[in-house]
């Protein structure tokens, strides 16, 4: 069996750069930097850092709204280390639908609770890393339409990584639609709660691998935005 990691290692990683999203005039706040559509306002300790996430969220807007999924609202992302525990694992990110804020962590804190192997590349880890903003920037445009639904958590999460692996090089995505050692993801019973918790790389392969077949992809969302299709319950 093949886990995403291992079977991304033998991609080269081409080197991180921000490069669609420059940022316009800092904003008031110390380390406070607005991104050039001003749709996203972002606290990070440099402007580099700043820069890679709005370029980002640049590339997860532009995936959902391709859907017809468009941002309506401002967006606040923070990279911070205080990002608490959940199941016993320390986050990389998070979304916090009460505030509709972003919280990611640094990257050199990233490279310490995400276990990278020791083959892994450190721009494989700071592509992995940047699209970790993809994912919980996703969360947070899919949530401005689905929040009077009652969707479970593994809905949110399919969709948050179906737009992360989409920021990711061609390469890369490319190495995961030609894997042919995996089963194919035919119902939504591979997308249980207990799979996001005790193998989140293989629940997100999965997303990846569900949402690029025919019959699937945008369509798809917008079934599960008209609550036309049922994952599990927490409980499977
Ligand atoms: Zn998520």
């Amino acid at each position: 069996m093949c886990r995403l990691f291992v079977c991304l290692l033998a991609i080269v990683v081409p080197a991180l750069t921000a490069t669609s999203a420059l940022l316009a005039t800092p904003a008031a706040a110390d380390e406070g930097w607005q991104c050039a559509d001003r749709r996203v306002d972002v606290t990070a300790p440099s402007r580099a850092s700043a820069a890679i996430i709005c370029d980002q969220a640049d590339k997860a807007r532009a995936f959902l709204a391709g859907c017809g999924i468009e941002a309506r609202h401002p967006l606040s992302v923070r990279v911070t280390r205080d990002l608490s525990k959940s199941a016993g694992w320390r986050k990389s990110g998070d979304f916090d639908a009460s505030t509709g804020r972003v919280r990611l962590l640094p990257f050199l804190s990233y490279l310490r609770v995400s276990k990278q192997k020791p083959s892994n590349t450190l721009a494989f880890a700071r592509v992995m890393h940047a699209s970790i903003a993809a994912h919980e920037i996703a969360h947070g445009i899919f949530h401005e339409r689905s929040a009077h639904l009652d969707l479970p958590e593994t809905a949110h999460e399919y969709v948050a990584y179906v737009v992360q692996f989409a920021t990711l090089p061609p390469d890369l995505q490319k190495s995961l639609s030609e894997q042919d050692d995996l089963p194919a993801v035919t119902n939504l019973f591979m997308f249980s709660f207990f799979l996001l918790r005790a193998d989140p790389e293989r629940f997100a392969l999965n997303a990846y691998r569900h949402f690029h077949q025919p019959e699937n992809g945008c369509g798809f969302l917008h079934r599960v935005l008209e609550s036309r299709v049922h994952f599990p319950p927490p409980s499977d």
